[in-house]
């Protein structure tokens, strides 16, 4: 069969994506390649197609058994024949997935590295290979952040299998990771592809200066507007991931922690509640990633600022894997900068992660296209804004604010720089807390000469004048705050600041709507065939989620894994009446179309 035919006939799409032909092309033809592609990107096909036009078993490498569940489950979703052999089997459920591999009835075999080098000698030898599949391939970089040692054995695959062709897939772009795989894994002469990795459909936006209260009450009203969209809100310490969490569920949200200190049990059951949809929302520390195929997860929340570019792209990269918009919001404030870089400064490599977070920080204080900055950030130049981003949509309107600045640089200089952030503030608010009277700071000419300005306003503008480099932080030095050459300019007068206006801190409103339809293509032959373009009707999509969830439950399956919720809005908007109008729809193959087709018609026709 042609890979077209195969596209269409196992996945339901019309078309490839960037790359994605070329490489399976290479594979089919007996070369190896290096695929460097986002999260979300397509990097499953790549080597599932090769799989289903060629002859023989492939054979795909996966870190992690829940990585490979999905995948599993996936693909017999769509009537494609594929087991995994890991320590989660018994050995008669072993023994049946290596007998179905010697009689060629298996298209995929996904299996853990330390798997794949015990099974190489008897059973690998044994069967009739069509490819190589490493996933996660920089798992075998030590520079990487989820390096596997067992990876690095993966090098012998080359030398014993020398006519099968090997595809190596990560969503990690640097460069040394990049030189890593190719060099372990002795790719023969290898094709590298390089996909563009913007995610376009992933909205961009950054809240200033936010308290912990305003925090959770924004998170809250979030939530609280997209009542059905799963989410993470990702915190920098197992702390507040609790704290969030109990703070959501007391206000009545279906939210869990997740983090290393946790039972192994309890994660696993927090993982599977939100696959199922059954969690709608994950307070998580970094530790819940990799695992994460969940291609509906609508939004992705930062509570505290991430510590480089890296992680944070890598964390809201799990949100809209299925191409449908989806929303992430990072809080970015003054607590959060001073304990990164005290972390940073205490860790092994200070230089490097002093440096990463500046660039995480560019980031956040951006005035520019914020997806220009990530994009930059990964070597890939854009000549145009997004348009999908807050400073696009939303430019920070700015003022003289020169007389603040003064204020605040005025009452610093007059404690002789010896007070934190937090006294600064009491002192310009008039209060007399136990730091401001101990010193008599309540004596000072600018006590209280910024009373009429909340708290957090004036952290605000504290934050940007550290932007703007009127004032610094001593790290080295209990944290006090000290004028810097340039604010000394503006405390002079020889020369004016000016600042954002705080922006009210109300949460937007359910974002389908808002952001732009960038990945919805109505299917042209069903528009041929004289249904409608219209529109989406919420209610419809409604009640089409509801079934879906309704077989998934039947099924034991994820519902993303029945129909993603591109599948379903697609549904809601072209409203197929026939099988044929349904098949139009992309991401509906023959297999699906068969098994779920008159019970989605029952709901789309009625
Ligand atoms: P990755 O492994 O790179 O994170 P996946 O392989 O899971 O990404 O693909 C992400 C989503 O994109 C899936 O829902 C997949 O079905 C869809 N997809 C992949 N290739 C195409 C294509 N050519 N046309 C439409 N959708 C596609
Ligand atoms: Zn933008």
């Amino acid at each position: 069969m042609d890979i077209k035919d195969i596209l269409k006939r196992y996945f339901g799409y019309s078309g490839f994506r960037q790359n994605q032909e070329a490489i399976i092309r290479t594979t089919i033809a007996g070369g190896d390649s290096l695929v460097l592609m986002p999260t979300g990107g397509g990097k499953s096909l790549c080597y599932q197609i090769p799989a289903l036009a060629m002859e023989g078993t492939a054979v795909v490498v996966s870190p992690l058994i829940s990585l490979m569940q999905d995948q599993v489950d996936a693909l017999k979703a769509n009537g494609i024949a594929a087991e995994a052999l890991n320590s989660a089997n018994d050995f008669s459920k072993d023994e049946l997935i290596r007998r179905r591999c010697i009689d060629e009835d298996l298209k995929l075999l996904y299996i853990s590295p330390e798997r794949l080098l015990a099974e190489i000698p008897y059973f690998l030898s044994h069967i009739r290979i069509s490819l190589f599949a490493i996933d996660e391939a920089h798992c075998i970089s030590q520079w990487g952040h989820d390096f596997r040692p067992e990876y690095t054995q993966l090098g012998q695959i080359r030398k014993l299998f020398p006519r099968v062709p090997i595809i190596a897939l990560t969503a990690t772009a640097d460069k040394v990771t990049r030189s890593d795989i190719l060099k372990q894994l002795c790719l023969n002469n290898p094709h590298i592809f390089i996909s563009s990795f913007d995610r376009p459909n992933l909205s961009l936006a950054v809240k200033r200066g936010y308290g912990a209260k305003e925090k959770i009450s924004f998170i809250y009203n979030f939530i609280k507007a997209r009542p059905y969209s799963p989410g993470i809100v990702y915190c920098l310490s197992r702390a507040s991931a609790e704290k969030v969490a109990t703070q959501l569920c007391a206000k009545g949200i279906r939210a869990a922690a997740y983090h290393a200190g946790m039972d192994p049990l309890e994660r696993v059951n927090v993982q599977q509640q939100f696959k199922q949809d059954t969690l709608q929302v994950v307070c998580a520390t970094v530790a819940f990633g990799m695992g994460i195929d969940k291609s509906n997860i609508r939004w992705v929340i930062h509570y505290n600022l991430p510590k480089s570019i890296e992680s944070f792209y890598q964390e809201i990269g799990r949100a809209g894997r299925d191409g449908e918009p989806a929303e992430t919001i990072l809080f970015y404030s003054l607590a959060d900068i001073i304990q990164l870089e005290n972390f940073a400064k205490e860790s092994g490599q200070r230089a490097t992660n002093m440096e990463k977070l500046k660039r995480m920080r560019e980031y956040a204080e951006s005035n520019i296209c914020r997806r220009r900055i990530l994009l930059n950030y990964f070597g890939e130049q854009t000549g145009h804004d997004c348009g999908n981003c807050d400073v696009c949509n939303n430019p920070p309107r700015r003022f003289d604010g020169t007389r603040y600045v003064q204020m605040a640089l005025s009452a610093m200089k007059r404690t002789g720089e010896r007070v934190r952030i937090s006294t600064l503030v009491e002192i310009l608010r008039g209060m007399r807390s136990p730091g401001v009277m101990s010193h008599h700071y309540d004596a000072l000419p600018t006590f209280g000469v910024g009373k009429d300005i909340p708290v957090t306003t004036w952290q605000d503008y504290i934050l940007q004048m550290m932007q703007l480099g009127y004032i610094e932080i001593a790290y080295d030095d209990g944290n006090r705050v000290r004028v810097t050459p340039l604010g000394a300019d503006v405390l002079f007068g020889r020369k004016t600041a000016e600042l954002c206006v705080p922006e009210p801190k109300k949460p937007a409103l359910a974002g389908r709507a808002r952001t732009p339809r960038l990945s919805l293509v109505i299917p042209v032959a069903s528009a041929a065939a004289g249904q409608s373009r219209s529109a989406e009707d919420p209610l419809l999509f409604e009640r089409l989620r509801r079934l879906r969830t309704a077989i998934a439950t039947r099924e034991g399956m994820p519902p993303y894994i029945v129909f993603s919720d591109k599948v379903l809005h697609t549904m809601a908007a072209v409203r197929p009446r026939t099988l044929d109008g349904l098949s139009a729809i992309p991401g509906i193959g023959e297999f699906k179309l068969k098994k779920y087709g008159r019970e989605f018609l029952e709901v789309l026709c009625s």
